[in-house]
């Protein structure tokens, strides 16, 4: 425990490509600055759409096999972003990519989205009480735009956050941890709008741009708490992560595009709502550290 980095973040995502497009700039720049990044993927992505007609064979309803094949992909973005501690829960392939809300594969035995909280919850309790976290980053109650696993990642998250600090809780897990301060993905909606406003201006590689509404964790400004600005190598490497999901995401300049072929900014700014825990920032003001108020 004595070895651990004074500074610790944990982030917990649903797919591969969910914390390069999210939280990437972040990533890079704590993994930088010599904390401890420890990223946990929920599931492998199994049900993704894939982009690259050459690869099309992965898909779920042919060989079945882009979930492997993600995970190399996630493992070249976290090269991309310097980030070295990356788990999946439970081990890989243990909970599978749950589809779309309302699709067949949502009731499969061992979809994410068909599991008890309380069964995936302790996998991530023992991760939190091995790397003792003072941040965590998640979505909001809604999974940011309504993903089942997205959602019930959320809800993992935040189940799991609460029975770590528990002492009587599975002490075979490992001491009890309290985590100080948990995030929920943001963008603020005057940001997405110029953004949006500046792809339409501008034109950007893909036929068409996406909705607003399509981007996860849009909220009113005074939601937002915490602000991350990347540094132009940071910017980059958020970028190169990015494009290391293949199959996924198609990154031209500063934009991208998931498969519908919609494009969107990518945020070099990153956004943060503190939902629990003491902000670190005068009230009224954002933080510019996610660790800021936090002792080691
Ligand atoms: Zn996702």
């Amino acid at each position: 425990m004595s070895d651990l980095p004074a500074r610790r973040l944990l982030l917990v995502h649903a797919h591969p490509d969910d914390e390069s497009i999210n939280n990437g700039a972040t990533m890079a720049r704590y993994a930088a600055e010599g904390a401890l990044v420890t990223l946990v993927t929920c599931t492998l992505g199994e049900e993704g759409e894939v982009i690259p007609p050459s690869l099309a064979h992965l898909a779920p309803d042919r060989e079945d096999r882009l979930g492997p094949h993600r995970v190399r992909e996630l493992a070249a973005a976290m090269i991309a972003l310097g980030v070295t501690d990356h788990r999946f829960l439970g081990g890989p392939g243990r909970f599978r990519d749950s589809g779309m809300m309302g699709a067949e594969q949502n009731k499969r035995d061992n979809a994410f989205w068909n599991t008890d909280v309380d069964t995936a919850a302790p996998h991530l309790v023992e991760v939190i009480r091995e790397t003792r976290p003072q941040v965590l980053v998640t979505y909001d109650p809604d999974g940011g735009y309504g993903h089942p696993d997205h959602i019930q990642a959320h809800r993992v998250a935040m189940r799991a956050a609460e029975l770590a600090a528990d002492p009587d809780y599975r002490p075979d897990l490992g001491p009890a941890h309290r985590i100080a301060k948990i995030y929920w993905n943001r963008v603020p909606r005057p940001v997405a709008e110029a953004a949006f406003a500046r792809l339409h201006a501008e034109g950007s590689a893909f036929p068409a741009v996406a909705a607003i509404d399509d981007v996860p964790g849009v909220v009113d400004e005074d939601r937002i708490t915490a602000q991350i600005d990347a540094s132009p190598e940071h910017a980059a490497r958020k970028s190169a992560a990015m494009a290391a999901h293949v199959t996924q995401v198609a990154v031209v300049g500063p934009f991208f595009a998931l498969s519908n072929d919609l494009g969107q900014p990518i945020f070099t700014t990153e956004y943060y709502e503190l939902a629990q825990g003491t902000p670190g920032a005068p009230a009224g003001e954002r933080e510019t550290d996610l660790f800021a108020g936090v002792t080691a």
